[in-house]
């Protein structure tokens, strides 16, 4: 065994030990909810394809005819040649969308919230995090070396306190997800607008749970709680959740994108998508736009999700997203509950530490606007058995 091998094995184990081992399952279909995984048929609960877009008929024919016309590698960054008239145009349209003068492509949405966040702020600045909040955007708060506050989720009065202590720094930046991607609860938005203009700070929403799937119009969490651009000036949305795709964007101010495309190093210093995802994401964006059945749908999904578990005494986190999780606390009963669903022809991912804090390990059920009633009420008696069973 070379030197490196064994330098890495102890940590291996140890996470095996601890059933926090993490392994992939063969997906041999599309991304749909009736997945063939590993050989097995199974009704899938577990994807961020809220709107069912990831296999639609007219993304998929969007994405070739692109692919067809414009080739498949974009070649180059955005900067240097690799900006297409799809992404360019995409871009416009999200703008509109959004209500935002600009709106500007990421790669991923890991990649736009460190790019943003980097761009932002430095040393003498202070970001402000909710406990809960997602990986990409802590990882870009600490890679930016400004003062990394973390506050308990969603507790205004611990944040104000924390942004007073601060009163110090240069920039404040206040970074939540609108809608929790764990919990699928909401950020309570409108107090946390009202605190940033309080004190100083400017207040960044990462939309990837909301943009599609909640407002009235589906312009998320934002249009939600009836908020301004003024209130929520740098608004985060990812394209691989409900708009089907792949990809990310951030939305503001004219001077806020122009900022990022000077600034941001994810954007610069990588290839632009393939302009044919772009043309899939106009397609799926015009969905969106034009066809809000599907999000009625998966919010009567959300309500017989909630009454059939409540009447069979399953408690529930206080979420009215397509986010519904099923917290048990020890990982090896997450672990236990998954595998009796899988037995019973339902696949809803066990999720463990360090995604999730020590103790509320949980199974993470999503509902998709594809599901049909029958599919979830059948999975909520499966799931009542399992946990008898476990
Ligand atoms: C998925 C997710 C991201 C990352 O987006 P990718 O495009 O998958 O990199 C960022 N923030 C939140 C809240 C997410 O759920």
């Amino acid at each position: 065994m070379s030197e490196l091998d064994k330098a890495l094995l102890p940590a291996l184990q140890q996470r095996r030990d601890e059933k926090l081992y993490r392994q992939r399952a063969v997906v041999a279909s599309p991304q749909q909810v009736n997945l063939l995984r590993d050989g097995q048929d199974l009704i899938s609960f577990c994807s961020n394809d809220y709107l069912g877009l990831a296999n639609h008929p007219d993304v998929i024919k969007a994405m070739q005819t692109a692919a067809g016309d414009f080739g498949v590698g974009s070649g180059a960054s955005h900067l240097v040649s690799g900006h297409s008239l799809h992404h360019h145009q995409l871009e416009e349209e999200l703008a509109d969308f959004t209500g935002r003068e600009r709106a500007l492509l990421f790669s991923t949405g890991y990649m736009a919230n460190v790019g943003v966040i980097n761009a932002l702020l430095g040393r003498k600045d202070a970001v402000f995090e909710d406990r809960l909040n997602h990986a990409s955007l802590l990882d870009g708060g600490l890679i930016s070396g400004a003062e990394f506050v973390r506050y308990r989720h969603n507790n205004m009065e611990d944040l104000a306190q924390r942004l007073v202590a601060r009163g110090k720094n240069n920039r404040k930046l206040i970074v939540v997800d609108g809608v929790f991607s764990m919990d699928g609860d909401y950020a309570a938005l409108p107090e946390l607008s009202a605190l940033a203009r309080e004190h100083d700070a400017w207040l960044m929403v990462d939309d990837a749970h909301g943009l599609g799937c909640v407002g009235d119009s589906g312009r998320g969490s934002v249009e939600q709680f009836g908020l301004s651009h003024e209130d929520v000036p740098i608004l985060m949305g990812t394209l691989g959740k409900a708009f089907g795709t792949f990809g990310a964007f951030v939305a503001g101010s004219e001077t806020l994108i122009e900022s990022l495309i000077q600034f941001a190093r994810p954007y610069i210093y990588t290839t632009a998508l393939p302009p044919a995802v772009a043309a899939a994401t106009r397609a799926s964006l015009k969905i969106i736009k034009q066809e809000p059945q599907h999000r009625h749908h998966l919010h009567r999904l959300i309500h017989l999700f909630k009454s059939t578990s409540a009447s069979k005494g399953i408690e529930l986190m206080p979420s009215d997203t397509a986010i519904q999780p099923v917290v048990v606390g020890e990982s090896e009963k997450a672990l236990a509950l998954a595998s009796g669903l899988q037995k019973r022809g339902y696949w809803v991912t066990a999720i463990r530490p360090p995604t999730v804090p020590k103790g509320s390990a949980r199974l993470r059920v999503t509902l998709s606007a594809q599901h049909s009633e029958a599919q979830v009420v059948g999975l909520v008696e499966a799931l009542a058995e399992a946990l008898r069973h476990a």
